[in-house]
């Protein structure tokens, strides 16, 4: 099968990251806690006058590279892999992609070496990629097509509104995507 997996939320740990940085940048202005998020968009969960503030954080240099991996994702990759399954990294660069292309390469290349930079797939329109699965924290992928894979939820505080996919995080995934 052939296995696309999205990076930020499911393997690479963006949300606990930005409020590390926001929180310390910013330590006087409100904050939503990682459990609260209720909006896939962070920007849009913080209020307008705040906007810069909160790009700002992922728009720095070294933010991409300095997110921790995931409980257990990376090993779980490579044992979907290592059981004989295509896995393709399956993520939407930044439109400001100066240092988010560069350092997403760098984090595959340093938690999951250098084998796994082919198997990055950069793209806007996850629709147009074909695959079996795709597992993405985003629970709306929207596209030009129909997407050929069935989009399997990874399970946040963010989308637990969408009632209709099969959801899963790195401790159940095996129960969750038994034809694996
Ligand atoms: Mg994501």
């Amino acid at each position: 099968m052939i296995i696309l997996v999205d990076m930020d939320g499911v393997l690479a740990n963006f949300e606990e990251k930005f409020l590390e940085i926001y929180r310390s940048l910013y330590p006087n202005l409100p904050y939503i806690p990682v459990n609260l998020r209720r909006r896939f968009h962070i920007r849009e969960e913080y209020p307008k006058e705040l906007e810069d503030k909160v790009v700002s954080v992922w728009t720095k240099p070294g933010f991409y590279l300095s997110l921790d991996p995931i409980d257990k994702g990376l090993e779980s990759i490579n044992e979907i892999k290592n059981k004989g399954h295509d896995v393709f990294i399956c993520t939407s660069p930044l439109s400001t992609y100066e240092n988010c292309v560069l350092e997403k390469y760098k984090w595959v290349e340093k938690y999951l070496g250098n084998n796994w930079v082919r198997n990055i797939i950069f793209t806007k329109d996850k629709t147009i990629v074909h695959g079996n699965l795709l597992i993405d924290d985003n629970p709306l992928i929207k596209g030009i097509k129909n997407p050929s894979f069935e989009h399997i939820i990874y399970d946040c505080s963010y989308n637990k509104l969408e009632n209709f996919k099969r959801r899963m995080t790195w401790n159940n995934w095996k129960d969750v995507l038994t034809e694996l």
